[in-house]
């Protein structure tokens, strides 16, 4: 909508004061109370996030010779990142987001078939149903079909996967874990199916790549899912999820340096002298770099071991809490998501009534269930959240909302 800019400047205490006015009808994620969008680690973690973003706010991550600071940063991040995920060799970048990861390893991928394997003619690339619409949109830029398979219990099916795939298929992907159910597709199934057939395969774990390593380090059984299994050649995990960093930032990751290099763009073909940029960005924020690099080394091994047993710890009260209720827990969930169900209620009535009271989730549609992406924040309010979902499981009676909320 159209509307003229003040004429005139208004004092910053003002304008604070107006900003934390619209944020009155915000979810109260700092209570706990959002289980989507927002990972909340808890107050320490977000003061070093803002001071360390403050700190590089103006600098530029597109110009590593004009701030070496950046550079170094980012290259340690993504060293931790290959180091926590088996990264044979250092071969990555921070981006601005999971999508931004993802259409940036789908853009080396395609141009990896175009040019190494010669393939000619319309794209396509085989995905499970519960992969991330980030590689729709990725594939509507590029124009690339996108061959979306049925899931068997909640899971990518490698056979189906396999019945689709051809000889013009750029990329195959699994997640660890999906983000509708939290479930970490069979990726070693799925390594030997890239392996037999030669094909691209792309583990997103956005959502898992910074949760999933400390899982398992904390005795969680959590089967290979990275590049540990020679068959992944890329993969997207986000910082700005279960990295608790500032938001606007992400990693992709590669097999090699010779496979990242098909992501890159080098352009000198006008007056402005060349121009070389990794992800899709072109001004890249040093906030989302710096922020990422503080709390990494804020948080550590050790730190993060305890933020997301926390998480764990919620996951499971509230799964077994759900379940004393009569719902039913889709799959088995072994990080911070999870999805539950009951057949004779309306969850999406149920997500109205918990919004009510102040609770703000996710919901999936096949089938309708639950959906909470837990933080540590969580661990605290889990007995609250279970007591309105009690509550609200009661008071939704058998009333039917129309159409599921947009949450993502
Ligand atoms: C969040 C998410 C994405 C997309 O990441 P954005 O940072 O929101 O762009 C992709 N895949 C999975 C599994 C996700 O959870």
């Amino acid at each position: 909508m159209r509307q003229p800019l003040p004429e005139h400047g208004t004092g910053w205490s003002e304008l604070k004061d107006r900003m934390l006015g619209y944020a009155a009808g915000d979810v109260r994620w700092r209570e706990g109370k959002t289980a989507v969008y927002v990972f909340n680690a808890g107050p320490d973690v977000e003061q070093v996030q803002k001071e360390a973003y403050a700190l590089f706010q103006s600098e530029n991550g597109l110009g590593p010779a004009a701030f070496p600071s950046l550079k170094r940063m980012e290259e340690e991040v993504v060293g931790f990142g290959l180091g926590l995920l088996h990264g044979p060799e250092g071969a990555g970048a921070i981006t601005s987001g999971g999508t931004d990861s993802i259409t940036m390893a789908l853009k080396a991928a395609r141009d990896f078939a175009r040019k190494e394997r010669c393939v000619t003619g319309p794209l396509n690339i085989v995905v499970p149903r519960s992969a991330h619409p980030a590689f729709d949109k990725a594939c509507a830029i590029m124009e690339i079909e996108v061959r979306r398979t049925a899931l068997n219990d909640y899971l990518a099916d490698p056979e189906a996967m396999a019945a689709a795939a051809d000889a013009s298929t750029v990329m195959i992907v699994g997640s660890a874990p999906n983000f509708p159910f939290g479930l970490i597709d069979p990726i070693a199934a799925l390594s030997d199916l890239a392996l037999k057939r030669d094909l691209w395969l792309h583990v997103d774990a956005c959502v898992g790549g910074y949760i999933a390593p400390f899982v398992r380090m904390n005795g969680e059984a959590i089967a290979p899912f990275d590049f540990e299994l020679p068959g992944v050649r890329s993969m997207s995990a986000d910082l700005h999820k279960y990295g608790y960093c500032a938001k606007g930032a992400s990693t992709v990751f590669f097999r090699s340096k010779a496979l990242m290099d098909f992501m890159i763009f080098d352009f000198k073909d006008w007056p402005g002298g060349r121009m070389v940029t990794p992800t899709l960005a072109g001004t890249r924020p040093g906030g989302a770099i710096s922020a990422a690099w503080a709390v990494m080394n804020f948080l550590g091994v050790a730190g993060y071991r305890v933020k997301h047993a926390l998480v764990t710890e919620a996951r499971a009260k509230i799964a077994a809490g759900a379940e004393a209720l009569g719902f039913t827990v889709l799959g088995r969930p072994q990080l911070g998501l999870l999805a539950f169900t009951r057949a004779d209620a309306d969850c999406l009535a149920i997500w109205a009534k918990l919004r009510e009271r102040g609770w703000f989730s996710g919901v999936t549609t096949e089938p309708r269930s639950l959906h909470l992406m837990l933080s540590p924040i969580h661990a605290e309010v889990a007995d609250q959240y279970l007591a309105d979902l009690a509550w609200a499981l009661e008071a939704a009676g058998g009333a039917t909302p129309t159409e599921a909320p947009r949450y993502a």
